[in-house]
């Protein structure tokens, strides 16, 4: 690619799975225009939109993709990562104590204190505003009453993206709105 002098930064792509759906929804998965014409020119990948802006070189020009669609299905129920940011999207970015979704007070709470055996895990952790995790401390949940709206488990990747959808991505270039516009209209 080193050819192609007069490429621009940014222009990144919606990458689609092949059922047309992003590949993820939050983050949407988007690739930079590098890494998408490499899978364009691997036959990895169908070229759904374009963007205006061309990249040149003496040979060659193209239109960058905006949307391509992967040719072979990505399956979603591989195991996500237990990560923070995946937990608080578990729970929907809301305190499972009180229902809060004061972001900025948002914080995890083991549901069997670490002090009585419990783990850092899918099955332990819960997001939990700070007043809540302050009233549970170490005690049991049967000792304070306090219960998890949602069970603490280990989502899958489908999950994740199911409760990604109900948080739009700040930016979308024209071309992405019909793709998640139809999407949400079907599953509604
Ligand atoms: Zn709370």
């Amino acid at each position: 690619m080193q050819q192609l002098r007069h490429a621009p930064d940014g222009c990144p792509a919606l990458v689609l799975n092949a059922d047309f759906r992003p590949l993820s929804y939050f983050p949407l998965s988007l690739w930079s225009w590098q890494d998408t014409l490499k899978a364009v020119f691997l036959d990895r990948v169908d070229v759904i939109a374009e963007y205006e802006t061309e990249v040149k070189s003496p040979s060659f020009a193209m239109r960058l993709p905006s949307v391509v669609s992967l040719k072979t299905y990505v399956n979603h129920s591989r195991k996500p990562a237990f990560t923070r940011f995946n937990v608080f999207l578990r729970d929907g970015f809301a305190c499972q104590y009180c229902g809060t979704k004061d972001k900025d007070n948002l914080t995890f709470d083991h549901f069997i204190p670490r002090s009585k055996g419990g783990k850092t895990t899918w099955q332990n952790i819960v997001t939990a505003c700070s007043p809540c995790n302050l009233r549970k401390g170490n005690k049991m949940p049967h000792v304070v009453g306090m219960h998890p709206f949602q069970p603490p488990h280990q989502p899958n990747m489908f999950e994740l993206n199911e409760k990604g959808r109900a948080f739009p991505p700040n930016y979308l270039h024209h071309s992405w709105h019909d793709y998640l516009y139809w999407d949400a209209e079907l599953e509604a």
